[in-house]
């Protein structure tokens, strides 16, 4: 059985965090490291460890999680911010849960290190 991993917890209420949004199918909230002044991340409920993994099935999920990070993004009257999905290890992924993160709030440098 595949590892529990720190995004389910925060799912299942085990683990607090400062949410942003939540419906059935996803969950927003800010990160925990934030490496901007506005950080957060959209994952989805369902557990799928990375992009890699996502199948046709799943473009609407993936078109929902995208419009739910800028429907916060709006909200938070931002008008530029970075979206980012690692995917993979050497990719910088450290949680094996899809997620997309939302940066904001200071400039972007490109290409990303
Ligand atoms: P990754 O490196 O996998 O793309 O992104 C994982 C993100 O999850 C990191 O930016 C990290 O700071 C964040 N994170 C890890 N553990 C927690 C936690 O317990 N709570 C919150 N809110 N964020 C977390």
């Amino acid at each position: 059985m595949a590892s529990t991993t720190i995004f389910q917890k925060i799912i299942n209420g085990e683990i607090p965090c400062e949410k942003l949004y939540e419906d059935d199918l996803c969950l927003a909230f800010n990160d925990i490291s934030a490496q901007a002044p506005i950080h957060y991340l959209v994952i989805p409920k369902t557990p799928i460890p990375s992009l890699r993994e996502c199948k046709n099935l799943d473009k609407n999920l993936l078109g929902h999680l995208i419009l739910v990070g800028q429907k916060i993004a709006k909200e938070k009257k931002l008008s530029n911010w970075r979206t980012v999905i690692n995917t993979g290890a050497e990719s910088g992924q450290t949680v094996f849960h899809l997620h997309i993160h939302f940066l904001s709030g200071r400039a972007m440098l490109w290409p990303p290190g």
